[in-house]
């Protein structure tokens, strides 16, 4: 039976896919989503643009990735089922190919602290795994490491992926991260970036405690 929440989420899981291609951060086929949906998740399908995918096209898995309801789950339904079962403080996964984050990652580059918003993907550093064919096992192994104590991370020669407690939240990880990768790029172009140290990002996270209580 499909309950009112489930019903909820499956309108978010496809707004969301649809605002990120709007965001100019996915584009046909490229990228998915996946939400928690009480002990189950709710992700999107493979090889289908979102601009054409409907409701009823979103799949149903269970906690360990098998079919309940739908058809052919995304092709990454593996880090999207191995990322909601070790960090069970996430509620959303979105994996993208935008631009800058994948500009990055084909240079096999870790993001440094060059810009403070780095703290927003959850430490000093946004990882970038090696390259790993897409959905493998071993590329889910690769990006549950990459993800450890972080909200997002590279994938080698791929693309990025961003968590949230929930897909709003997660989205917005999604558009710091591609920024983040923006700014780094550029000043690389530019020149050397200066990348701040450990004790001004420690101070930066003390700051955002407070910056983040709305009185
Ligand atoms: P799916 O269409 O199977 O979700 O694959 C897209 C993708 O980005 C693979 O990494
Ligand atoms: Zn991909």
């Amino acid at each position: 039976m499909t309950t009112m929440n489930e019903l909820d989420l499956r309108q978010q899981l496809l707004d969301t896919s649809r605002r990120m291609v709007e965001l100019g951060l996915n584009r046909g086929t490229a990228g998915n989503a996946s939400v928690r949906c009480d002990s189950n998740i709710l992700i999107t399908p493979s090889a289908m643009p979102v601009t054409e995918m409907r409701e009823q096209d979103l799949v149903l898995l269970d906690a360990d990735g098998k079919l309940l309801q739908g058809g052919k789950p995304s092709s990454e339904w593996r880090f999207h089922r191995d990322i909601l079962k070790a960090r069970t403080e996430i509620g959303a996964v979105l994996h993208l190919h935008s631009t800058f984050a994948t500009t990055i990652a084909c240079l096999r580059l870790n993001v440094p602290a060059v810009h403070y918003h780095i703290a927003i993907a959850g430490g000093d550093t946004i990882r970038c795994t090696p390259y790993s064919v897409f959905g493998e096992q071993n590329l889910s192994d690769l990006a549950l490491d990459a993800l450890h104590d972080r909200k997002a991370c590279l994938l080698g020669n791929h693309g990025m992926i961003a968590l949230g407690n929930d897909l709003k939240d997660a989205l917005s990880v999604a558009v710091e991260v591609e920024y983040l990768c923006e700014i780094y790029w550029r000043t690389l172009q530019a020149g050397e970036p200066h990348i701040l140290t450990e004790q001004q990002m420690f101070e930066v996270k003390q700051k955002f405690v407070d910056y983040k209580k709305r009185s």
